[in-house]
Formats: C-alpha cells, sequence, structure tokens
C-alpha cells in the first residue's frame, strides 16, 4: 500500500547486466562503451581537480560549459539558446527527463510516448499523477501511424516525449514525422520532451533532426542531450536540458532541490575539450564501422537484422532459432551462449515480443568479435 510504483521492478539493464556478470558472459545489454575516453579529456579533469575546483558549481552550470553547448546547437542545428538562461547542465539525461517530467506534470495529465520507449518516461509520469497514452510502434519498420497518435490526443494533453534517434529500434524521424508532429501540437499548449541523447550518432550519412530546429516546436520543447554518449563517458553522469526560458525557468524550480547543481570539475573539463575542437562530428563514422562489423558478423548467423540508423543498438530478430519469449531468449542466450542483450518486450508496457533482442555495439572490437564467434554458434 505504501509504494507509489507497485508494478516497477528493478530496470533491465540492471538485471541482464548483472546476469552477464554472474554467468561472465559478453555484455551486449546495457549500453555503455568498454574502452577509455578520450585521455586528453581525463586530463582535464585532472587539472581542475587539483586546481581546485572543488565545491559547488552554479545551479543551471558552469558558463564556460553552457557556452560550449550552446555554440554546439548552433552549429549541428542552426538554432539559438541562451547559454544562461536556457541550458542547464544535469546529472545525465535520466534526471533531465525526470526533473522536466516533475516540473510540469500534474495529476490526471496525460502524456503521449512512443513505444518501444525507454524505460523511465513512464513510472516517471506516473510518480507525479499523469496518465501515459501510447503508441506502439512494430517491428520490423517502427513507423508511426500520426493518425493514430491524433486519436490519442485530447484536450488533457499536456506533453509528447520522442526519443530519438529511438533507443532500442534505432529509428530516426523523418521530416515527414516532424511535420506531422507540429500539425498536431500547433495551436495547442502541449508540451515536448526530446530525448535527443543519440543524436550524434546517425549512420549512412542520414541526418538527426532537432526539435530545436523549427520554431513551432523549439517553443514548446525540452531537448535532452547526454555527454555519456558523446565522449565514451556514461560513468560520469552528466548531460543538460535546453529549453526556452518559461520552460527552462520551471525546469530549474525542481532541478535546485532534486541535485541542486552537477560535478563541477568534469563541467569545466568537458567545457575545455569541446572548445578545442568538435569531437563529436566523428562520432557517427566511429560507430558505423562498429555497427557494420557487427552487422557483417551477424550475416553468416541465423539471426535476422532490422534496420539500424542511429543510437549504438543493433535490433536483431532470432525467428529462426526461438519461438521463445524475447525475455526468456535472452536469459538463455546469456547463461548457454554467453552474450547478454536486452529483450525488446521491456520497452513495451504489454510486453509485446516479436522475437528481438538489443546488442549494443559501442564495445571493442575484440568484444564484438568474440560476440560474434559466440553468437554464430547459436
Ligand atoms: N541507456 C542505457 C541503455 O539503454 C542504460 C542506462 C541505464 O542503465 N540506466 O542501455
Amino acid at each position: 500500500p505504501f509504494s507509489k510504483l507497485s508494478n516497477v521492478g528493478t530496470t533491465i539493464f540492471s538485471q541482464m547486466t548483472q546476469l552477464a556478470n554472474d554467468n561472465k558472459a559478453i555484455n551486449l545489454s546495457q549500453g555503455f562503451p568498454d574502452f577509455m575516453p578520450d585521455s586528453k579529456l581525463l586530463d582535464y579533469v585532472d587539472h581542475f581537480i587539483k586546481k581546485g575546483f572543488n565545491q559547488y558549481a552554479p545551479l543551471g552550470g558552469m558558463i564556460s560549459l553552457k557556452e560550449e553547448i550552446a555554440r554546439k546547437i548552433e552549429n549541428s542545428h542552426q538554432a539559438a539558446y541562451h547559454p544562461d538562461s536556457e541550458i542547464t547542465i544535469t546529472a545525465g539525461g535520466t534526471q533531465a527527463i525526470f526533473t522536466a517530467i516533475a516540473a510540469l506534470i500534474k495529476k490526471d495529465d496525460e502524456v503521449i510516448i512512443f513505444e518501444p520507449a525507454y524505460d523511465c518516461y513512464e513510472p516517471t509520469v506516473e510518480l507525479f499523477g499523469g496518465i501515459v497514452r501510447r503508441f506502439e510502434m512494430r517491428a520490423p519498420d517502427y513507423e508511426i501511424d500520426w493518425n493514430a497518435v491524433k486519436g490519442l490526443v485530447s484536450e488533457k494533453t499536456k506533453m509528447i516525449i520522442l526519443n530519438n534517434p529511438n533507443n532500442p529500434s534505432g529509428k530516426i524521424l523523418k521530416e515527414k514525422d516532424i511535420q506531422e508532429l507540429i500539425g498536431i501540437v500547433k495551436d495547442t499548449s502541449i508540451l515536448i520532451l526530446s530525448d535527443e541523447v543519440y543524436e550524434n550518432i546517425v549512420f549512412d550519412g542520414k541526418r538527426h533532426i532537432s526539435v530545436c530546429q523549427y520554431p513551432e516546436l523549439r517553443e514548446r520543447s525540452f531537448l535532452i542531450a547526454s555527454f555519456g554518449k558523446l565522449f565514451h563517458v556514461t560513468g560520469w553522469k552528466i548531460g543538460y536540458c535546453a529549453a526556452p526560458k518559461n520552460l527552462t525557468d520551471e525546469f530549474r524550480k525542481v532541478h535546485q532541490f532534486n541535485v541542486f547543481c552537477v560535478n563541477t570539475p568534469i563541467q569545466l573539463a568537458l567545457a575545455e575539450y569541446m572548445k578545442e575542437d568538435e569531437h563529436y562530428n566523428q562520432l557517427n563514422i566511429f560507430f558505423q564501422e562498429k555497427r557494420d562489423f557487427l552487422r557483417k558478423g551477424l550475416a553468416n548467423t541465423s539471426f535476422e537484422l532490422l534496420d539500424c540508423e542511429g543510437t549504438y543498438f543493433q535490433g536483431v530478430k532470432y525467428d529462426k532459432i526461438s519461438d521463445k519469449n524475447d525475455f526468456d531468449f535472452a536469459q538463455e542466450l546469456t547463461i548457454n551462449h554467453k552474450v547478454a542483450s536486452v529483450p525488446f518486450s521491456s520497452f513495451y508496457k504489454n510486453k509485446l515480443s516479436e522475437h528481438v533482442i538489443r546488442l549494443c555495439f559501442a564495445k571493442k572490437q575484440e568484444t564484438l568479435e568474440q560476440a560474434l564467434e559466440y553468437l554464430a554458434k547459436v
């Protein structure tokens, strides 16, 4: 009776990583790189710690980092955000998402999400009394039927949560999707929470489209990004939220009591690192090589590849191997074949199993080679 989230257990990412460790399996489940970040970035952290920057940052974040972020957004998306009043540094993407929802969602507000959906959206909305309306994107194309989405909109719709590029499907939104979205929200007060943490990991010369490129969307959006994904430092838990001043003001009212501020020397190090070079422009090439290596290897197995336009996750179908549901299959694959993955059904409320698992390819070459060797034997 005292639980506010009685249907929630431990996240699938923690579960699968634990199972991988217990079974000494290769961990392609939880999304994190198994290689080192750039040593220059590490040196900057060391430098700022030793120089004495070890106390609180301003609650919105260090201005030097916020300026670099504004420059990045301007360069990548030709959109202007005021560094001081429209950008807030957060303890990773997840905290930014939590804070935006906490700041705006009241009891009985409706929030539209697209499944497969990252696992934190729904419980966070529910914690604040919101009601989730979902559109299910389905294998193998994960297309959005915008007419169906329109059917979910009501006068109670307060927010639409997007995840573009989508984790786990690897799908990116196209211009036509964005135009449909604009059609839905214009002349309404619907807010958008746009989780774009994989924005710089988009393949085959395709372009990530950010909500901030469209004034009609920018004015109502919280744009969420993550340095963990950008610079291979998921354990640093640092990201940001860019939003127009009126939304940022609300965001910070919660942020100040939620974390107040985040790690000072790391903010300074990131700012210095971003000043020197636009490292993130190489990220798509870097990860595309890994994706292609994994896909080429899997082509010789009984697994079937789904498209992967972005993120560092590859969806694979295992219909030819087993008719188990994906949760059981992922367990079996970890225990018997020593490769841990994430079942796609964990991204659906109704645990829809379309026999698809997610493999993370943000891994060293040796790790991918070893995993492919094991997967070839399945
Ligand atoms: N974003 C990571 C993933 O999708 C997981 C992060 C976490 O474990 N909370 O695997």
